[in-house]
């Protein structure tokens, strides 16, 4: 009780960080993370912050982690792999789908303008919300719905990042996409899918494929059915 009460909270903090640098640099930069930006991002955001409690001693662990709602977190190489491929720029405006815990929004927040997310799930949304308001991230929007239709009421986005496995690219977040924007979305089944770049380029759209990996469902009108 003292020593949480007395000056634990620094000590925390400190080896905190340290941990945050050593899965910077053993996670990240060792397998081909090489944007200064995101590397940054992700030694800076407190990520025990967004896991439940009884998983924040394995934040910084290599392998995804357990949100609450059936959900999960994807491990921290998959989100600095999908952050770095979007590129996105200070002076963007970046649409997310599935805030899920909120650690991603508050990466994308260190890195854009303006961040809006989206999510499903209202006990996710709301503690996400809490969250990030808590860490200061009054550049990050917290919206509940169904993200698979984007968000028509805050249009156009540079960037629109999709953290949930889809079987199709959705139309609706083409079509919020501004032009010479960028879209980041898993592609493919329920059980494994393939990292698709959209961007869109004097009006025509150009689809490349990257990593294999493994996302739980966007379930929505223009996801998943349930
Ligand atoms: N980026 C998150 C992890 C995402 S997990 C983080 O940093 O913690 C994927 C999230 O997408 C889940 O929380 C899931 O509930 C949500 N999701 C699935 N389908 C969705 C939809 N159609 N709209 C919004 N969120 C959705």
């Amino acid at each position: 009780m003292f020593t949480h009460l007395f000056g634990s909270n620094n000590h925390d903090s400190e080896a905190r960080a340290q941990q945050r640098e050593r899965m910077v640099e053993e996670q990240l930069r060792s397998r081909g993370i090489g944007d200064e930006r995101v590397l940054a991002a992700m030694a800076k955001v407190p990520r025990e912050r967004f896991i439940p409690n009884e998983d924040a001693g394995n934040a910084y662990g290599d392998y995804p982690l357990p949100i609450g709602a059936g959900q999960t977190i994807s491990q921290p190489y998959i989100v600095a792999a999908m952050v770095e491929a979007l590129e996105a720029r200070p002076e963007d405006r970046v649409l997310e789908v599935g805030t899920g815990t909120g650690y991603e929004a508050a990466i994308l927040g260190e890195l854009a303008s303006e961040v809006w997310t989206i999510e499903r799930y209202l006990e996710l949304a709301d503690k996400a919300r809490q969250v990030l308001s808590e860490l200061g991230y009054g550049n990050v929007y917290v919206v509940q719905g169904d993200g698979s239709v984007g968000l028509p009421q805050q249009l156009p986005f540079d960037k629109i990042l999709v953290a949930a496995a889809a079987p199709r690219i959705p139309e609706s977040l083409v079509e919020q996409l501004a032009e010479g924007g960028r879209l980041v979305i898993p592609v493919g089944t329920r059980i494994e899918q393939q990292v698709q770049v959209v961007r869109k380029i004097g009006g025509e759209t150009v689809v490349t494929a990257h990593e294999l990996c493994r996302f739980v469902p966007l379930v929505g009108a223009q996801g998943w059915e349930q």
